[in-house]
């Protein structure tokens, strides 16, 4: 039997982090934040003084980053070039970076192959923006999860208050809308529904509610 891939796609604050680990955990199946590389990147230029809109710079910065991803009881820790970033890649910064160094083919290019490498055959759920449409178009099964902008931003806020940070929630709805246009309109991967996805909209549910939905269309189709 193939193993299991969960693919969780969409826009930014629709819940996927939370919502791929706890069902990652209840399938017993490792978590991929494929966000984590494209911010892991973002930090290397940030670090090295590059511009993010400086294609050939960072097209060869990439060529030479090591980015691993190690699951932990602690979470998912994100090793650049074998330093642990994992505490420095939420940074407004470092987000709206990821988002500008993302639509570069050459970064595309070398994180979709990493991230292919990290089902590791024993099946994943791997959220991101690309994940149904580029990075499994094969996976199991294909969710593509959204919620109203104001929930959204509303849960950006509540985990951006956690961190510590202060932000106010129409701060926060810029930084978010900002963010879902990049990763709309850039020419390659653009995020979007894969035609086989089911659209799940979280407004109203609780990421335990998701998650069951999308164990009971598992169920539905004997993945499981
Ligand atoms: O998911 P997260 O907010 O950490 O992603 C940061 C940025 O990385 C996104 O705004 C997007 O530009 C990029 N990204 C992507 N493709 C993915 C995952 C993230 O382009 N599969």
């Amino acid at each position: 039997m193939q193993p299991l891939v969960i693919a969780i796609d969409g826009p930014a604050g629709a819940g996927k982090s939370t919502v791929a680990q706890k069902l990652a955990k209840r399938l017993n199946l490792a978590y991929v934040d494929s966000g984590a590389t494209y911010r892991a990147i973002a930090l290397k230029v940030l670090e090295c003084g590059i511009s993010s809109d400086d294609a050939a710079a960072v097209g060869s910065t990439v060529e030479s980053t090591d980015i691993r991803l190690q699951a932990q009881d602690s979470g998912l820790r994100v090793m650049l070039d074998g330093r642990d970033v994992t505490s420095f890649i939420r940074s407004p910064q470092v987000t709206l970076a990821a988002a500008k160094v993302s639509r570069l083919p050459q970064v595309r290019s070398k994180l979709v192959a990493l991230q292919r490498t990290f089902d590791r055959g024993h099946g994943v759920v791997m959220e991101g923006r690309d994940i149904g449409t580029v990075v499994f178009p094969e996976a199991s099964l294909k969710i593509f999860l959204t919620a109203g902008p104001e929930e959204r931003a509303q849960r950006r806020l509540s985990d951006e208050r956690e961190k510590g940070r202060t932000a106010s929630l129409q701060e926060t709805a810029y930084e978010i809308g900002r963010r879902d246009q990049l990763d709309e309109e850039r020419a390659i991967s653009p995020l979007t529904a894969a035609p086989d996805a089911i659209i799940i909209d979280s407004t109203s549910l609780t990421a335990d509610q998701v998650v069951d939905r999308i164990i009971a269309l598992a169920n539905e189709r004997k993945l499981l």
